[in-house]
């Protein structure tokens, strides 16, 4: 869709197994997650495909009937257990891991949002899948291996944008750049936008609800593109590919009220 001769396009790419593809190959995988962790999910359905034990440790107490996204999970297999909110965000610290690995046995623990180096090398794939040309690529921003990958795969004299969906997402900056470290290649082409965050991670409002767009990270992103454009952040003629992230076939209901906005306006195919 062409909004004040910048050209925007969608294309719809799912991160999760691109930041899982180098992390799997070990029998036994855990990844940590919210209620409705996409990483969870995604853990799931690789250790149901490729023959691996999965563990999701999620944030909060057991509710019981499981929502559809951690159903999900366990139909495939995957074992559930939970932490309480203090001792999750303990997670990384060695006196959690190891009760976790008592429990568990020998295990192969994924950081918070799948984000490592081996993460960014899948991501980094993706800028060279694009087929039609462009200048800018945006993606939203949870944990910032998305972006530090999609960085460190785009050609010269282009760039990427993050779009944060976390309050306080300064810290984003470092956080992507010492992935780039870590995974051997650092580059100056890319920044995060902070100020499109709406309240917080999964806060939403009316508008971002009437997006019609998953709402936690692809409706912010939208939302943000769009506000640059209008406040004349872009050249006319510049060309945006808007990674649309997440499963395509997750259902609207579980995204949000798709009403008003609607991201299934013809404009908006490539
Ligand atoms: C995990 C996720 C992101 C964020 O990716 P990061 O690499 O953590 O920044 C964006 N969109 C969707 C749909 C996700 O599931």
């Amino acid at each position: 869709m062409e909004v004040a001769g910048v050209q925007i396009s969608l294309l719809h790419d799912d991160n999760k197994p691109r930041k899982l593809k180098y992390n799997l190959g070990h029998p036994r995988v855990l990844a940590f997650g919210g209620a409705y962790s996409n990483l969870v999910t995604a853990v799931a359905r690789a250790g149901h495909e490729q023959g691996f034990e999965t563990i999701g440790v999620i944030r909060g107490e057991e509710h019981l009937p499981l929502n559809p996204s951690l159903a999900r999970a366990a139909a495939h297999g995957m074992r559930l257990t939970y932490l309480d909110r203090a001792a999750y965000r303990l997670k990384h610290t060695p006196a959690v891991q190891e009760r976790l690995r008592e429990e568990f046995g020998e295990v192969f623990i994924l950081p918070e949002g799948g984000s490592n180096a081996a993460a960014v090398r899948g991501c980094a794939e993706l800028p060279g899948e694009i087929e039609d040309d462009y200048d800018v690529v945006c993606c939203p921003v949870g944990t910032g291996g998305t972006l530090a990958g999609i960085a460190a795969g785009l050609p010269p004299g282009k760039r990427a944008i993050g779009f944060a969906v976390l309050k306080g997402g300064a810290f984003l900056n470092d956080e992507v750049a010492r992935l780039q470290r870590e995974y051997g290649r650092r580059t100056g082409n890319w920044s995060i936008e902070l100020g499109y965050h709406f309240g917080g991670y999964a806060k939403t409002t009316p508008v971002l609800d009437a997006m019609g767009f998953e709402r936690v990270y692809v409706a912010k992103m939208i939302y943000g593109i769009l506000d640059l454009v209008r406040r004349g952040r872009f050249a006319r003629g510049t060309r945006i590919v808007a990674v649309v992230t997440g499963q395509p076939d997750t259902p609207v209901e579980e995204w949000g009220s798709p009403t008003g906005f609607d991201s299934g306006d013809p404009r908006w195919r490539r």
